[in-house]
């Protein structure tokens, strides 16, 4: 049957699921006491390696995507900014291996070519699905945003007149253990072009974003 039928944003994923792993996991949580005969472990290993598979996704699988995204292109006339704000994500710390809840807004200014407006928030949910760091998922959605230098990029891109992201993460990781942060939240910015060219583009881009903008995670 095809996966896109069952979920709109799966891909598609040959490697099965780690539940060897988790099942070493819960041998480690029963020899610190839990009852192994508790029937609520049972099938656990394969749903908890189901459901950490959701946030590990295959790098070829996401290139392929973008790339594939990146090629759908239409004409247009406008030179006004195309913001797409607020798309909450998940994701994974490389530090910890806890969730990541981040809200990712993403603009650009059209160079004579769009894509999709939803792939917009299609980008924000692949490039989230992997074990990386804030800065980076950043940094990495502005340069999809704007292909128009040489420098090396991770995934192909859209040739724009600059691009903006704004992130901000609740990490599990400072707020669940160590610090114990909870209230904290990380806040990233990577600007493109002509947004790090004319200020009052970015401050329109940073106003948009941040104005009125509703609490993540109260
Ligand atoms: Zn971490």
């Amino acid at each position: 049957m095809n996966q896109l039928l069952i979920n709109p944003r799966a891909l598609d994923d040959p490697q099965p699921p780690a539940e060897e792993a988790f099942d070493s996991l819960l041998e480690w949580i029963f020899d610190r006491g839990y009852d192994e005969k508790d029937v609520n472990f049972e099938g656990t290993a394969l749903r908890a390696a189901k459901g950490f598979a959701q946030l590990v996704l295959p790098p070829a699988a996401i290139e392929n995507e973008v790339a594939k995204m990146m090629q759908k292109r239409f004409p247009t006339r406008s030179d006004g900014m195309v913001l797409c704000k607020h798309n909450i994500c998940f994701s994974l710390c490389p530090h910890h291996l806890l969730p990541v809840i981040y809200r990712v807004s993403v603009a650009y200014i059209p160079e004579e070519h769009v894509i999709g407006i939803s792939k917009l928030s299609r980008l924000t949910w692949l490039l989230s699905r992997r074990p990386t760091l804030q800065e980076d998922l950043t940094a990495d959605l502005a340069d999809v945003l704007y292909a128009n230098d040489d420098r090396p990029k991770q995934y192909q891109g859209l040739k724009t007149k600059g691009s903006a992201v704004y992130v901000e993460g609740l990490h599990l990781c400072m707020a669940a253990r160590g610090i114990e942060s909870a209230e904290a939240r990380v806040s990233t910015q990577e600007l493109r072009g002509i947004f790090l060219t004319q200020p009052a583009t970015r401050q329109e881009f940073v106003d948009a974003v941040t104005r009125n903008a509703p609490a993540l995670i109260p």
